[in-house]
């Protein structure tokens, strides 16, 4: 998958009128297939917009898309719903994405159906396949999404999701709504099924001892943009963005504490920004120069990052 200058505004009518919303601007990112990149950032900075947009469930206002060497960005109809097997999202919140009056059945089976993936006759098949390789029992086909707990929900979503045999899977916070006892274990369930099925992810989380356990790479976002990106061991290890560096002082498990300021101060409105760079109203080591011009993302220490003081 290949963004290149990829931007998604939202028009926003109040009562003084028009706002746009730049949620996400110009993004370039090379997601190969079998790699996950992980996606952070406060809640907020555009990171489920960016995610929703890359499969197409949000409509780019400008850049361009590209997967498996096709322009998708502007595909509408049949070529649009062809495409949405191969492009999956796993969401935050499995009961709001789970129709609560639909059997389990009915909600996995119902889009492998309309791709014409299975027939009715073969239909419990199909999601007793898709149950099993999320641990889950064949009978839960026959039951609602009530009656089961959060995670045995999400299990539910990823397997909706699988059903489809996609190849790209935005997994959106799949564990930010569950219990801590069992985040780890639908952790692992992703990255096994990663494994087992050869499938690529983009990984999105404001949590990045979470990220930095699941992904190959890591690309760190703020207010729409993104702010540094590298391997996840560069992240971890050689975090050069002042960003970077305080999200990971609030992940002690991960971080190392060292020179790294916990982060002061409310996130600006991505409607209006701050002038110059972007993080400067909260940078512990901001200058005058942080102030005049945004500064683009180039290489340091081996990956990208976006300061003018680094
Ligand atoms: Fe901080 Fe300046 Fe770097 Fe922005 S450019 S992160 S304000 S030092
Ligand atoms: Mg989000």
């Amino acid at each position: 998958l290949k963004a290149r200058g990829a931007s998604v505004e939202f028009t926003v009518r109040g009562r003084r009128g028009k706002t746009v919303v730049p949620a996400v601007q110009d993004i370039d990112l090379d997601i190969a297939p079998g790699e996950t990149l992980g996606l952070v950032g406060e809640s907020g900075c555009g990171k489920s917009t960016l995610g929703r947009a890359l499969v197409r469930l949000a409509d780019l206002t400008r850049g361009t898309l590209e997967f498996q060497g096709t322009q998708i960005g502007e595909l509408k109809g049949k070529p649009l719903r062809d495409l949405r097997r191969d492009l999956q999202l796993v969401f935050q919140d499995p009961m709001s994405s789970l129709n609560p009056r639909m059997k389990v059945r009915e909600l996995i089976g119902e889009a492998p159906l309309v791709h014409g993936l299975a027939t009715k006759d073969s239909l419990d098949d199909l999601v007793a396949t898709a149950l099993e390789r999320v641990g889950m029992p064949r009978s839960a086909a026959d039951r609602y999404p009530h009656q089961f707990s959060g995670g045995q929900r999400q299990r539910i979503g990823i397997a909706r999701a699988l059903a489809l045999e996609p190849k790209f899977i935005v997994a959106d916070e799949p564990v930010s709504a569950l219990d801590v006892s069992v985040q780890s274990q639908v952790v692992n369930l992703l990255v096994e099924l990663q494994r087992d099925l050869g499938l690529t992810y983009l990984f999105v989380a404001h949590d990045l001892a979470v990220v930095d356990y699941v992904s190959d790479r890591v690309a760190v976002m703020y207010l729409g943009r993104i702010v540094e990106i590298g391997t996840d061991e560069d992240i971890r290890e050689r975090p050069r963005h002042p960003y970077t560096k305080a999200l990971l002082a609030a992940a002690p498990e991960i971080g190392r504490t060292e020179a790294a300021a916990p982060l002061a101060g409310d996130v600006p409105s991505v409607v209006n920004p701050p002038s110059g760079c972007p993080f400067r109203t909260r940078c512990p080591i901001a200058e005058p120069q942080c102030a005049e011009s945004r500064p683009e993302l180039r290489v340091v220490d081996g990956h990208q990052v976006a300061c003018h003081l680094v």
